[in-house]
């Protein structure tokens, strides 16, 4: 039920107010705030718990992690984002047609007085061209003289009215450009979020099959992270989140793309760069995350540091960008296995501790 098209229609169905009970006693059970939001989630988690959301929903039920406001907006951020998108679009070009209506009107009014201004001054000579008498001349300067103004006042405001639709214009352009950013930004991180990451993988694959230039990816997960949260909280734990995705988010020069790809795992795209120089520079990342004795930012309390486990695969010829990020996944394995804290290149072996 991935088409909102079929939950707006099982909204309105038979089982409509079934669903909404369930969804309201689930947000209960599990201390959900019931804010629209939240509804919306639950509310899509009723109507299909196996989809994408109830699956991610259900990792964190069993994982006993709290839906805190950020976990909510980032499951928002990256399962209901069409449904949000599609409603800021949609007042976005309300937005965008009135203000074309008053653009074309204002150029209609301006067209039909300077038709007007047209006609006076034809009238005015025919007049002069038949009629030589001086006396008459008055009236029809003073006529002329007050169909100018009225073109002059035409003008200026039609002036102010495409300056005012101008700027209208401009930002409504820069909040598309914000409701498009939102939409592939994970709201905890600032990185890119799942659908973003999906998004680059496919590109940065197709330009490398075309160009032949070489591509890597990198994919890296916090080590014991659920043991950092039962032991310092989840609101700690989101702290540690977007202290590595910032230290991530340094590494390499773009064209490369971070994303937060899950719960506590990040991937970063590399085009132009081999595994073996990423593999370089994450083993330093590594070790900067690891010397570094972490402190929560409320109390100063010393929380001790954390480590991070790595994985880097070279795109190979002919190879689709699924298999790649397949075998990145199992190189990220390979260093858990071997003992975490270290960064693993999917043709070789698990690397060296970090540190
Ligand atoms: P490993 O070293 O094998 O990766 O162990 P781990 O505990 O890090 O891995 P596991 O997959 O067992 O647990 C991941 C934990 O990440 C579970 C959950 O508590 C935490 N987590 C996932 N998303 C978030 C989040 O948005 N905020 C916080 N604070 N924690 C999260
Ligand atoms: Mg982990
Ligand atoms: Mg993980």
């Amino acid at each position: 039920m991935d088409n909102p098209a079929d939950f707006e229609a099982i909204l309105r169905g038979p089982d409509a107010y079934r669903l909404a009970r369930s969804a309201l006693d689930m947000m209960v059970r599990y201390k959900v705030w019931p804010t629209p939001l939240n509804y919306e989630l639950w509310l899509h988690y009723s109507a299909n718990p196996k989809s994408a959301l109830g699956q991610e929903i259900d990792r964190l039920i069993a994982a006993g992690d709290p839906f805190t406001e950020a976990t909510c907006e980032s499951l928002a951020a990256t399962f209901l984002p069409k449904a949000k998108l599609n409603e800021q679009i949609r007042d976005a070009g309300d937005q965008l047609s009135r203000e074309l209506d008053t653009v074309s009107r204002a150029i209609q009014a301006a067209h039909a007085s300077s038709k007007a201004y047209g006609v006076t001054l034809a009238d005015a000579s025919t007049e002069l061209a038949h009629n030589s008498d001086p006396s008459t001349l008055r009236p029809l300067v003073a006529n002329l003289s007050d169909a100018t103004r009225l073109v002059e006042e035409e003008n200026k405001a039609l002036q102010k009215q495409l300056q005012e639709s101008t700027k209208e214009v401009h930002q409504l352009r820069d909040h598309l450009a914000q409701v498009r950013r939102d939409a592939t930004t994970d709201a905890l991180t600032n990185l890119g979020n799942r659908k973003a990451f999906d998004t680059e993988l496919r590109h940065a694959h197709e330009v490398a099959e075309r160009s032949g230039e070489v591509l890597t990816l990198a994919v890296v997960d916090i080590d014991h992270f659920k043991r950092f949260n039962d032991t310092w909280g989840h609101q700690t734990g989101d702290q540690v989140l977007r202290y590595v995705a910032s230290v991530l988010g340094r590494v390499g020069a773009p064209p490369r793309f971070a994303a937060r790809y899950g719960g506590e795992e990040f991937a970063l795209i590399f085009p132009g760069e081999t595994a073996a120089n990423i593999h370089s520079m994450l083993s330093d990342v590594l070790k900067e995350i690891a010397s570094r004795s972490l402190r929560r930012r409320s109390t100063n309390e010393e929380l001790g540091a954390i480590t991070v486990s790595a994985s880097v695969a070279e795109l190979k010829n002919k190879e689709t960008a699924h298999t790649l990020l397949e075998r990145a996944d199992a190189a990220l394995y390979d260093s858990k296995r071997a003992g975490r804290n270290r960064v693993t290149n999917a043709e070789g072996s698990p690397g060296e501790a970090a540190a």
